[in-house]
């Protein structure tokens, strides 16, 4: 729960991002190609009760299997899990999602992506325009938490605000965390942009923090309601859509707080096995949405 483990993760990050992220096409994916051309698009609209939403992608990360970021068990252990599901068991593939929200003058989005800090991610602004929005129109941002691939996309490859109109809302405690540690250029860029909020909060109408803790010191998922339909935007309660939900206890090195990490996560996904939520999973397959429902010990994701 240090704030000072929100540095070193974001750094890992961004080193594993640049280091195994190939240059090229997603090698040994197991998507369907329908699903491949599908995120390439890059755009996946659809309606929330009355408000108009998309999912829109910032590109994908790759990460080998080597056991630096899923850290335990071995990665023998996690390969079984992956190939028992058909996927290559050397790696895992992370989307790289953002959710764009309409609601009545405001343009919301969910975290911003990586941006232009690996070669397979930063597709976040043209893919954008190709939903309609422009970056000086978007009014909200509302930060899961600072981890570099959600808060990336904040600034431009030249370190400029990447949507300067926009208020930047995270909880106080994520951003306590975010200005004791460099970058302090990025720090100082988004600084007067941001706007707090305390765990649980109503941020803005129909956009409620959810806080799930263990990740980051201030780490939130956002419920959004309109028309007696909800969405749960989770962050990075569960980073793999396989991995985290067959084996919650798994651990990957991002989690600042493992136990508590694992806690959550359990939670949060009971709870939405449960209730059969709707979830947007930022990480998981684009657009990554769904529902949990459970299996065996763990969970099975059902996208919908
Ligand atoms: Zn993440």
């Amino acid at each position: 729960m240090a704030p000072s483990l929100t540095l070193p993760a974001m750094l890992l990050l961004l080193s594993w991002a640049a280091a195994c992220a190939p240059s090229g096409a997603p090698s040994g994916s197991a998507r369907s190609s329908a699903v491949a051309a599908s995120r390439e698009d890059g755009v996946h609209r659809f309606k929330l009760g009355r408000l108009d939403a998309a999912v829109i992608n910032d590109g994908y990360l790759r990460m080998a299997n080597d056991g630096k970021v899923w850290s335990d068990p071995a990665p023998a252990e996690i390969g079984r899990v992956l190939a028992a599901a058909g996927l290559p068991a050397d790696a895992t593939s992370l989307d790289v999602d953002v959710l764009l929200i309409r609601s009545g003058d405001r343009v919301v989005l969910i975290d911003t992506g990586l941006g232009a800090k690996a070669p397979t991610t930063g597709r976040l602004v043209p893919n954008l325009a190709k939903a309609g929005v422009a970056p000086a129109e978007v009014t909200d941002i509302l930060i899961s938490h600072g981890h570099a691939d959600h808060v990336g996309g904040l600034v431009t490859a030249a370190g400029a605000l990447a949507f300067p109109n926009a208020e930047v809302r995270m909880t106080a405690a994520e951003w306590a965390a975010l200005r004791g540690s460099p970058p302090p250029g990025f720090v100082a860029a988004v600084g007067p942009q941001v706007v707090t909020f305390e765990p649980g909060a109503e941020i803005l109408p129909g956009f409620t923090s959810v806080e799930v803790r263990g990740h980051t010191p201030g780490h939130t998922a956002v419920r959004i309601q309109s028309g007696g339909q909800s969405l749960l935007a989770i962050g990075d309660t569960a980073h793999h859509y396989v991995v985290s939900l067959r084996e919650p206890e798994f651990t990957i090195s991002f989690d600042a707080d493992a136990p508590t990490a694992e806690t959550s996560r359990r939670a949060l996904l009971t709870r939405a096995a449960n209730g059969r939520e709707r979830i947007f999973a930022p990480h998981f397959p684009f657009p990554g949405l769904g529902s949990v429902r459970r299996e065996g010990d763990g969970f099975a994701w059902v996208p919908r």
